[in-house]
């Protein structure tokens, strides 16, 4: 139980300035990009490995559930407190302890900013790869627990990848380091891929040791203009299929783009019924010969215009664009719904029929984006949960669409999650012992089930 005590005991460990308890404050943090709400008891601002000990050592002593934050850009509402308890956001915790390029690895606090970190990196000319569409806001220590990917992920990998060492708070308080600076390491269990897109649910990380990479010497971009979606999906599986691997391969479908143009104005092709944008990086002369082969396939799928963007402007122009269209495609109605079916590459162009059909049926709006090179489909539904009987159908909908996407031996999520989103439609990815299985591992580290309850596990 929170009770005046405890608090008291919680501020004397953060601080006035981690410490939050007034309702206008606490309701900032009561909502992330989902569309549900719940409002914590208490928000505390940690700014040390050892603060976020002692508040979790009080939070399982005293059985109050705890749910970390960082940005809370996550679209499932995997950071929504709905057992209200502690929000323990992480957001002081940003610095970047150390970059080593000889080493190939940086060390950074849960709250430094994907942005920030690759700001940082580029000084040195590296890079790390896993880029979401909200690099400039969302923390790293929320894209390890989303285990996030990002157009990039296609050829470079996702945040698992690319994680070396972490140190966690367990839900007893107890700091837990697994891994270390080596990119081989065959020490014991691999434990970064089971924090990696646990959601907050097994430990508070509080450290993460990175794997970063040189930045390539060239990159080329072009954005490859269809009449046609079909075609455009065709394109995407041949690429991919012929193996070449583009560094991203992104397709909107003419409601996306149409938003997209309303807000960026930077001249995408309205009429297009589909768009890829197709980056390549590495080597000079292999990027040049990968470019040839890629426009060539796309016109040979009945591309009406490829256009290139020239310098590394355009290029940032195309690629704003790109990762505005969540925002800018919520703007359409009250709520936007981000779906993250993912299928094997072969099956996109029929998962894009099914889709249209789908929004066809349901009379819905549903936008088509994707990370389609690695068959992460990102239907986006615009809609007003205050409506019922519309939500009722976008309900159904999105229980189509990932229905689909298993019968193609896909899976629920390719990037954004399960949180509060997608808990109905665990049984059709996990079956009942593999959840029993995770249900124990669980119950192994959190017995009280303090850490972010009312999620996937
Ligand atoms: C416009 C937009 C574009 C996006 N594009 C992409 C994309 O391309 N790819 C992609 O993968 N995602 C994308 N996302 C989703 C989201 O940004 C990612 O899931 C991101 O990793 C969340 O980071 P965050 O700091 O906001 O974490 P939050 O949303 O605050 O938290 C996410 C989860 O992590 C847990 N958590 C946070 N910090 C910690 C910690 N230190 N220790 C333990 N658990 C923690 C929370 O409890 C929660 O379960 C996008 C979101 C938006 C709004």
């Amino acid at each position: 139980m929170l009770t005046e005590k405890i608090k008291k005991k919680l501020k004397n460990i953060v601080g006035s300035k981690g410490f939050i308890d007034t309702p206008e404050d606490l309701s900032a943090y009561s909502y992330d990009a989902f569309v549900k709400e719940a409002t914590p008891q208490l928000v505390l601002l940690p700014e040390s490995t050892a603060d976020v000990a002692a508040i979790m050592a009080i939070a399982d002593q005293e059985g109050i559930p705890v749910t970390a934050r960082g940005a809370g850009t996550n679209i499932s509402g995997a950071s929504i407190p709905v057992n209200k308890g502690i929000v323990l956001s992480l957001t002081r915790m940003d610095q970047i302890l150390e970059v080593s390029t000889p080493n190939r690895y940086c060390i950074v606090q849960p709250g430094v900013v994907n942005g920030d970190l690759q700001a940082c990196l580029a000084k040195e000319g590296f890079f790390y790869p896993p880029d979401p569409g909200s690099y400039m806001v969302s923390t790293i220590g929320g894209n390890v627990a989303q285990n996030a990917g990002g157009p990039r992920c296609l050829k470079y990998g996702v945040t698992v990848d690319y994680v070396l060492s972490m140190e966690v708070v367990l839900a007893s308080g107890e700091v837990i380091r697994f891994g270390s600076r080596n990119v081989k390491d065959v020490t014991g269990y691999r434990l970064s891929s089971l924090f990696c897109g646990s959601e907050g649910t097994l430990g508070i990380v509080t450290e993460i040791t990175l794997r970063v990479v040189p930045l390539p010497e060239a990159t080329r971009t072009i954005l490859a203009v269809y009449n046609d979606l079909d075609d455009t999906a065709d394109t995407v599986a041949d690429i991919i299929g012929s193996g070449i691997l583009p560094a991203a391969l992104e397709l909107m479908d003419k409601t996306v783009v149409n938003a997209v143009e309303d807000s960026a104005h930077i001249g995408l092709p309205r009429h297009a019924e589909g768009l890829l944008l197709i980056e390549v990086d590495g080597v000079e002369e292999a990027v040049e010969k990968e470019m040839r082969t890629i426009v060539e396939k796309a016109k040979a799928h009945g591309a009406q215009e490829v256009i290139e963007a020239r310098t590394a402007a355009e290029r940032d122009d195309v690629w704003t664009a790109r990762r505005s269209a969540y925002g800018v495609f919520a703007r359409l109605a009250p709520d936007c719904i981000v779906e993250d079916a993912t299928v094997p590459v072969s099956h996109v162009p029929d998962m894009i029929r099914h889709i249209r059909q789908i929004a066809d049926r349901y009379q819905l709006r549903i936008g088509i984006l994707a990370h389609a090179g690695d068959g992460n489909m990102h239907p986006l539904i615009s809609t007003d949960t205050n409506d019922k009987e519309e939500w009722q159908r976008v309900e159904a909908a999105s229980r189509e669409i990932f229905e689909l996407a298993m019968s193609y031996h896909g899976t629920l999520s390719g990037e954004h999650g399960i949180g509060l989103a997608k808990t109905d439609y665990l049984p059709m990815a996990i079956d009942d012992a593999t959840q029993a299985f995770m249900t124990r591992i669980k119950q192994c580290v959190d017995p009280k089930g303090i850490l972010n309850p009312g999620k996937f596990v």
